[in-house]
């Protein structure tokens, strides 16, 4: 512990500090044999759960063939064209090309870039409150001046609307390269836009002929009940960003668009977006798995009814303010940032990994293995009731 504290780098003065042995399923155990149950899934990443069998042994198929052999696209690998493959399948037609990268941040990163590419423009819009990553263009399109102001200068020509007001959609204009937005705000608590709104967004992009760049490295591959976030609202973007549970507990990001789109990184200059260990073939290997995995466990399928037993479940205490929730991305809003506090460090007394939310301190998120059982949503419901009764006493 004490050379954790002292030889890592903290991100914060107050980490959890649990020492992690094993995990498996929804559950984490600590070194002293006590079990969690994983309510977050390392921030929405472990998405079918830990220790998938299928996963380990893609993993060590493709280990035994070859690790990294040359930088991101010049050899043609298996492993990430299977890949890419997959999840073409299952995107519309018009999001054809895929791009591999190594984060969330990485796949806005060459996002906004692909956006100054097709369009020749500089200018990006972007929402308030949004979380785009922590990279400098990424920190730059992200709607939370509490985490920027350390860092300026960022990206110029950057303009933040409100999110899912209609009116302020003027501001895409002739001048506007992209419109970078989260399909369903995730660190901002799960804020979630009207379907009207996404129509409007759409018209707005098609008739000032910005790019609409959809963040959905939280929202999508099945945690918000559907494939990708966007179903619900009737728009393609021109680009997705994607991330967290696209690696199947790997680090990787990818952004994906149309092929006349993509081609315009390949000239003047070539190599628009560079990246060594971008779509490595050890990751893409358990890439693909995950998604086999979700599709032959209809995962996907069974997030809502899932959702809804746990809104039901936590509906009608008395210190909960409200329920934000879409499939199984769940922000639980209380009473003030203490009871959060409070609620958060006692369920992990209790067994149950809780986490805050950046931008959205009254509230804690809820976004677990989308693999977990009804019975275990019964059970971390009690608990987590319990620990709300013990709180407000
Ligand atoms: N975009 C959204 C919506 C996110 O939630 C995150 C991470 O939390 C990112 C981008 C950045 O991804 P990464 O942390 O992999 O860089």
């Amino acid at each position: 512990d004490s050379f954790f504290k002292n030889h890592l780098a903290q991100t914060t003065p107050y980490p959890l500090s649990i020492e992690i042995e094993k995990a498996e399923g929804v559950y984490l155990w600590d070194s002293d044999g006590k079990r969690y149950m994983d309510l977050v899934a390392g921030i929405g990443v472990s998405a079918i759960g830990h220790g998938v069998q299928e996963v380990k042994d893609a993993v060590i198929n493709q280990m035994e063939k070859h690790l990294h052999v040359m930088v991101y696209g010049e050899f043609l690998q298996k492993a990430q064209i299977q890949l890419a493959k997959q999840l073409t399948e299952l995107l519309p037609s018009e999001l054809d090309t895929c791009y591999f990268v190594n984060s969330g941040a990485e796949a806005i990163e060459a996002s906004l870039k692909l956006a100054k590419r097709v369009t020749g423009r500089t200018k990006i819009v972007s929402c308030k409150k949004s979380y785009h990553g922590n990279t400098h263009g990424a920190l730059s399109v992200t709607g939370n001046e509490a985490r920027k102001y350390a860092f300026r200068p960022l990206l110029p020509e950057v303009y933040f609307v409100e999110f899912d007001n209609q009116n302020e959609l003027r501001e895409i204009d002739e001048n506007t390269a992209c419109f970078i937005i989260e399909t369903i705000q995730g660190d901002a608590g799960i804020r979630i836009p009207s379907k009207d709104y996404f129509q409007a967004v759409r018209k707005r992009c098609d008739e000032v002929g910005a790019l609409l760049i959809l963040d959905e490295i939280q929202a999508g591959l099945g945690r918000a009940g559907a494939w990708f976030a966007f179903e619900y609202y009737g728009v393609v973007p021109d680009v997705l960003a994607l991330g967290k549970g696209l690696g199947a507990g790997f680090p990787m990001g990818a952004m994906v668009a149309s092929k006349d789109n993509m081609r315009t990184l390949t000239v003047d200059p070539p190599l628009g977006h560079i990246t060594t260990f971008g779509g490595h073939p050890v990751i893409c290997a358990a890439a693909h798995a995950g998604l086999r995995y979700m599709l032959d466990n209809k995962l996907v399928e069974g997030v809502d009814a899932k959702g809804k037993l746990l809104f039901e479940l936590l509906s009608g205490h008395q210190e909960i303010k409200e329920i934000r929730y879409r499939g199984l991305f769940f922000a639980i809003e209380l009473a003030n940032e203490e009871i959060v506090r409070q609620t958060v460090v006692k369920c992990l007394e209790e067994g149950v990994i809780l986490f805050w939310f950046l931008s959205c301190p009254t509230a804690f998120r809820i976004a677990p293995p989308l693999t977990i059982s009804e019975e275990e949503i019964i059970k971390v419901s009690k608990i987590i009731l319990n620990v709300l009764d013990y709180v407000s006493k």
